[in-house]
């Protein structure tokens, strides 16, 4: 089997295993639908090709500067994730390029994005990166923050907030990460039922190669898989 095939089975794989996810539901609806990004960093274009080939709609990178290089050569209509932490210099790049920024993290960068999509002349869509798990070593608002957060995006008017992402501490048994993804969802019910003015709430990026079957059973609807479709990224090549 050459790559390009090898990467359509696994991304089959990958929606099986949704599938048998969404159908384990007990406390979420299992009808409520999940979309599958690919995550391309440290991948070729060439994958990143053969992925929307294979039926993905969604890419996803951790880096503004690696998806510009990669969307230059792409010849693929695709929906751009960025879900890596976003430099304020790279701001004015990440909303030209990305449909959906998941890695907000402050209200600053918020406020530089906004700035940015008004001169650009779009909304940018964004979703509010949670440390749940209140880890030093990640980004993201922690919860006692999040209120305040939401209040002041809640007033930016080229932004349109729809949703959260978070990222679960990387645990030896993974599923360890369930209350975790749980509580997350509960925070997203919630939000979505007393929406912000001008927020659409309506996505819960959850769940990696490790634990994105729990992460859907616990109600996410967008998740983030690179390895399990690509294989191990190489960094000492770069992109
Ligand atoms: C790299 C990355 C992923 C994908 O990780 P895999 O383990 O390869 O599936 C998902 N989310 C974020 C934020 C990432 O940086």
């Amino acid at each position: 089997m050459n790559d390009d095939m090898m990467i359509g089975t696994r991304i089959q794989e990958v929606h099986a295993a949704i599938e048998t996810a969404r159908a384990r539901r007990t406390s979420v609806p299992k009808d409520a639908p999940v979309e599958l990004i690919a995550v391309t960093k440290n991948h070729p274009v060439e994958a990143m090709q053969a992925a929307i080939d294979a039926g993905i709609m969604n890419i996803g990178e951790n880096r503004v500067q690696e998806a510009l290089d990669k969307a230059q050569t792409l010849e693929r209509e695709v929906k751009w994730h960025l879900i890596g932490h976003l430099q304020r210099n790279k701001v004015k790049h990440a909303v030209r390029q990305f449909d959906l920024i998941h890695s907000v993290d402050s209200v600053r960068l918020a406020q530089e994005i906004d700035k940015a999509a008004e001169k650009f002349g779009k909304v940018q869509n964004i979703l509010v990166q949670v440390n749940l798990a209140r880890e030093e070593s990640k980004s993201g608002v922690y919860r006692e923050e999040l209120d305040d957060v939401l209040a002041e995006i809640e007033v930016l008017r080229a932004i349109r907030l729809q949703g959260f992402m978070c990222i679960a501490p990387n645990y030896d048994d993974v599923e360890e990460c369930r209350p975790l993804f749980r509580a997350m969802y509960e925070l997203f019910r919630q939000v979505k039922e007393c929406e912000p003015r001008t927020a659409d709430i309506r996505y819960l990026s959850m769940g990696m190669t490790h634990d994105y079957e729990i992460a859907v059973e616990e109600g996410a609807n967008l998740v983030r898989v690179g390895t399990a479709i690509f294989g191990a990224r190489q960094y000492a090549l770069g992109v």
